[in-house]
């Protein structure tokens, strides 16, 4: 085996398992990730940390599937999470609650209870007016809120706008001239201990400069921090490490990691980092079906039973996904042509690939490569389409990590009108 997925004598494999078995046994859509590629992005990051002290937490919403928290959960990883139901998913997987960090703008004061019962190790707090409920949601219940600000350093990270988080136009974080002044506050709170700083400049980071330039801001704010008497235990650059779907040229996990440690040559402080595609992206793939082919004067429309419900990030971000047939055509009987691969969904934006030299026929496979980060954790119902399935491949075991969604699924929690009495 030389990558776990790749074709092999025309044919499509994860590990040691052929996708076209998998769409056999469990139909299309199905997602398919491989335990072998997750494994090996986890410990790539681990390596080069081990030197370290150091905290990964993997960022939940990149793939919240249990099998996957699980496996990671196994490997000794911590969790960045963003609601409660994240949470719950991390402690169902076994995730340890010391190693979870809470991020995101909009805490309710439910889910930050239900955080501090859980004992996770930080809060990265985003406002002023966050910090003050945490005090007051933690006070009432006798318990004292670790605590990280998120910084918004402004810089630009050159990506996608709507995966750039750290400009100053962002909901993200607080301004920079902010932060002590929060500090300060923090420290006079008495339900809250002030652990670390964290910032998070976006995704899909193919650049290194940015995130350079955010590291210096963090260390002139930790220097600051500390002439006033506030020593921190940790930095957290968030996550955000690129990975390759076409021809981008992202740094290597060791790179990227190396360029951190170097930056943060001498200080003793604990650095902890959120990645979630980096782990995962490339570790999964969607196969789905062509039902019709449709030639118009125009264009040529593969139309195929995948859609913009179960992989948004085309319709959403403009994002480019590698697809290929799962089972090559090694004597070329099919003419490859220009094609549309489109959804059934009603929306005009409901493709997946625009203009791909394919050669396809009614009920071929395809795969989508890269679509193992943000594919089924932004997945919908909506034209109630029920979710895909999700398979993960280990070696040989096949293990259905998620049941492809049933109309009841689909119904469930809903209520029809009570019924009218006969008068
Ligand atoms: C989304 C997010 C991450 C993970 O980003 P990736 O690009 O998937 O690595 C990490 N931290 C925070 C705060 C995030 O919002």
């Amino acid at each position: 085996m030389n990558h776990p997925i790749e074709h092999r004598d025309n044919e499509l494999y994860i590990e040691s398992v052929s996708a076209a078995e998998i769409a056999k046994e469990f139909g299309t859509p199905t997602y398919i990730y491989s335990k072998a590629l997750i494994e090996k992005a986890f410990l790539s990051y681990q390596n080069i940390l081990a030197s370290h002290q150091s905290l990964i937490c993997y960022a939940v919403k990149a793939n919240s599937n249990l099998a996957i928290l699980d496996i990671l959960a196994r490997l000794g990883a911590g969790f960045d999470i963003v609601s409660e139901g994240e949470l719950k998913r991390v402690l169902t997987a076994g995730g340890d609650p010391k190693k979870i960090v809470f991020s995101g703008v909009g805490k309710k004061p439910s889910e930050m209870n239900c955080a501090l019962k859980s004992d996770i190790y930080c809060f990265n707090v985003e406002s002023e007016a966050e910090l003050t409920m945490l005090n007051e949601v933690s006070k009432k219940i006798g318990k004292t809120a670790s605590v990280s600000i998120r910084v918004n350093p402004d810089v630009n990270p050159t990506t996608h706008p709507y995966i750039a988080t750290g400009m100053r136009k962002n909901k993200f974080g607080v301004p920079k001239n902010e932060v002590i002044k929060l500090y300060e506050l923090a420290s006079r709170l008495p339900n809250i201990s002030i652990q670390g700083i964290d910032c998070h400049i976006g995704s899909q980071l193919v650049d290194l400069n940015p995130l350079i330039e955010s590291i210096h801001q963090l260390l002139e704010l930790i220097d600051v921090l500390q002439v006033k008497g506030i020593t921190l235990e940790h930095i957290n650059l968030g996550g955000g490490l690129g990975i390759i779907y076409r021809n981008e040229k992202p740094p290597s996990i060791a790179d990227y990691v190396s360029s951190i440690l170097n930056e943060l040559d001498g200080q003793n402080i604990k650095l902890i980092i959120e990645p979630g595609r980096s782990i995962v992206g490339n570790a999964g793939i969607l196969i789905t079906e062509v039902q019709y082919l449709k030639t118009t004067s125009h264009r040529n429309f593969a139309i195929v039973d995948a859609a913009m419900n179960d992989m948004l990030r085309p319709a959403l971000y403009d994002a480019w996904l590698e697809i290929l047939p799962v089972r090559l055509d090694r004597r070329n009987k099919t003419k490859a042509k220009t094609w549309d691969i489109v959804g059934p969904v009603c929306e005009s934006g409901d493709f997946l690939g625009h203009q791909r030299d394919l050669s396809i026929k009614q009920n071929d496979l395809l795969a989508i490569l890269g679509a193992g980060a943000y594919g089924f954790s932004m997945s919908s119902n909506y034209n109630s389409r029920g979710r895909a399935a999700e398979v993960l491949v280990d070696s040989n075991n096949v293990h259905l990590a998620r049941n492809r969604e049933s109309f009841s699924d689909l119904i469930l929690g809903e209520n029809l009108l009570p019924k009218k009495e006969n008068s």
